[in-house]
């Protein structure tokens, strides 16, 4: 694993709140930085202009779900402790 921590991190477990994994849909990403506005403690811009994760456990869940919720290409999935996914729902 230590060979791959370089890559931007896209897909995270979360250890708080009711929301459990985080996955940046980075080939959806579209560079708006919606995301990093809301919530720029959990998402950052790569130097493609990509979102990824800097940090899944830095700010709770209702600011994390405002986060997805502005990506104009949700972008951003939410899934539950039980994998099931709770944002976008489908
Ligand atoms: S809001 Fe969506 S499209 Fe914009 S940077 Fe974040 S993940 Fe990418």
């Amino acid at each position: 694993m230590g060979v791959e921590s370089k890559e931007p991190l896209a897909d995270a477990p979360r250890k708080i709140g009711n929301i459990r994994r985080i996955v940046v849909d980075r080939t959806a990403c579209i560079g708006a930085r919606s995301c990093v506005l809301v919530s720029s403690k959990i998402f950052a811009m790569d130097d493609q202009n990509l979102a990824y994760i800097l940090d899944p456990d830095a700010d709770d869940d209702e600011n994390l779900k405002l986060a997805a919720q502005s990506c104009p290409v949700l972008a951003i999935h939410l899934y539950n402790e039980d994998g099931k996914k709770i944002f976008p729902e489908e």
